[in-house]
């Protein structure tokens, strides 16, 4: 055989690929529906596939003439004589989907004050009145807490002001910055700094430094005024008044995309779906975040509440989400951010760095939070948990305990260990492993350990509510589908 012909098999080489001359590389699967299967690999490939083929694709009986052979071998659930590099594919995607673990803990929380003006039904973290300055951080700390965070080799760090309400100390905001700018002179890593604020103390002087240090705004608005309110009781009843008004002034000052903010579900939002999404949309924003309470406070005393919470928190997502799937239908284009980081694991190599969805869990690894009196916390949760009185997830003291101490103590090593989801029962069978993660934080709040049990874990019954869901949608929606991949 010479010149074209020689680079093509002959048709009989093709021929012969039938009968069960193939292995299984590792795959998971999951019913959608009576008659069909999600399934998955290591590295969060899928495919839909009616019940008849995975029982065939299993039993080896799958033809390898088949269309549905010819997918399976794509997406690397199957290999042959024929596919000499389909291992070594996997593992670089296994790889690239695991980087982010080589960036190590790169967030870092400054918790300012537990001072607040404000006292929303759903403060995890025991906020305490104005006058109280015993509940704000030092110059000591703050210092400590800087001198901590440049030990973490991340090339990226992000500080993120944190309270009560951080502006109320913000001689110690402005105190960490200047620190941070000026160690950073030597170190050259990639820094952001973010303050979360209820934006209702914010003055002239808090925008114009944040403009001279390109710092971000991030706060809260739970959805239109009346709900906003009822969910962040203020004295003077004004927390929306002030929040849109902080959002209109801070985008002046800084930037449209400089300023974001964030909603927390309760049960008053459950019956106001759409118009959460509508007052986002007047807002100006181009997406919305639609976060479950977290369960930490009233919601831990009982698990069975926070199962029935969860159930009634899909009814409530999907509704939006359907919603915000029309308004793009319509020529609105908005996002839910939930449902794009997801999508992102659906359908991407990427990682996506949503440290509430990783395994190992973020946890210390990925997150950090320094307390006002000194306390480091693995988590924000964390601190949450130890206001409440257990101070599990407690790892240290600033100025006490060194950096290389406190990342691999037991404290932090064993949870993450125990906890990871490629390991753990019900997880490692789970087709929706790769788009999950490891949550220790919250099943030790809800279940009493790190590794939870998950057919009554609720932080289970979200991703497999929402996954199913995306997934469903992505099969058998074609207009829903074209949306949700623009997402991505
Ligand atoms: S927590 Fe639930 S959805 Fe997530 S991997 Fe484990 S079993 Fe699957």
């Amino acid at each position: 055989m010479s010149g074209l012909k020689a680079a093509f098999r002959p048709r009989s080489h093709f021929n012969a690929r039938s009968g069960n001359r193939y292995s299984l590389l590792p795959l998971r699967f999951l019913a959608l529906d009576d008659s069909r299967y999600i399934v998955t690999n290591l590295v969060g490939e899928h495919l839909v596939l009616p019940r008849e083929t995975v029982h065939a694709l299993v039993r080896h009986e799958l033809p390898m003439n088949s269309a549905a052979y010819a997918e399976l071998k794509a997406s690397h659930f199957v290999v042959d004589a024929d596919s000499a590099v389909a291992l070594d594919l996997l593992a670089l995607k296994y790889r690239t989907k695991q980087a982010f673990l080589s960036q190590f803990t790169s967030l870092f929380m400054f918790v300012t004050t537990l001072r607040c003006e404000h006292s929303c039904r759903y403060c995890q973290v025991s906020r305490q009145s104005e006058s109280k300055h015993e509940f704000d951080m030092t110059v000591e700390t703050a210092k400590a807490a800087v001198d901590f965070m440049f030990k973490s080799p991340s090339p990226s760090l992000k500080v993120e002001f944190q309270g009560g309400e951080s502006l109320l100390n913000f001689e110690i905001v402005k105190h960490i910055v200047a620190r941070v700018e000026e160690r950073n002179l030597q170190e050259r890593r990639a820094v952001e700094f973010v303050i979360a604020t209820n934006l209702a103390p914010l003055s002239e002087e808090h925008l114009r430094f944040c403009a001279d240090h390109h710092i971000l705004i991030s706060t809260s608005l739970d959805g239109p005024e009346s709900l906003h309110n009822f969910n962040r009781p203020k004295k003077g009843k004004d927390s929306y008044a002030l929040a849109v008004d902080g959002i209109r002034r801070a985008r002046a000052a800084l930037g449209k995309d400089r300023v974001s903010a964030l909603m927390t579900t309760t049960e008053a939002s459950f019956e106001r779906p759409k118009e959460i999404v509508d007052e986002y949309v007047a807002q100006g924003f181009d997406s919305i975040f639609l976060r479950s309470i977290s369960p930490y406070g009233f919601a831990v005393k009982t698990g069975q509440a926070s199962r029935y919470q969860m159930a009634a928190w899909l009814d409530f997502y999907k509704t939006a989400l359907s919603h915000i799937i029309d308004l793009n239908l319509r020529g609105v284009p908005f996002r839910e951010e939930f449902a794009s980081l997801i999508l992102r694991k659906i359908l991407t190599p990427w990682p996506t760095g949503y440290v509430d969805l990783q395994s190992p869990a973020g946890i210390g690894i990925s997150a950090l939070v320094f307390n006002y009196d000194g306390a480091i916390y693995a988590s924000d949760e964390s601190r949450m948990l130890a206001e409440m009185g257990d101070q599990t997830f407690r790892l240290g003291t600033l100025g006490i305990d060194e950096f290389e101490t406190v990342m691999t103590s037991d404290r932090l090593l064993q949870p993450l260990l125990d906890s990871m989801s490629e390991g753990v029962p019900m997880c490692s069978d789970c087709a929706l492993q790769p788009y999950c993660g490891a949550d220790p934080v919250h099943h030790h709040a809800t279940q009493g350990n790190s590794v939870g049990f998950k057919p009554t874990s609720s932080y289970c019954q979200k991703t497999m509510g929402v996954v199913r869901h995306l997934i469903g949608l992505l099969e058998d929606d074609p207009a829903a589908a074209h949306v949700l991949r623009g997402w991505v």
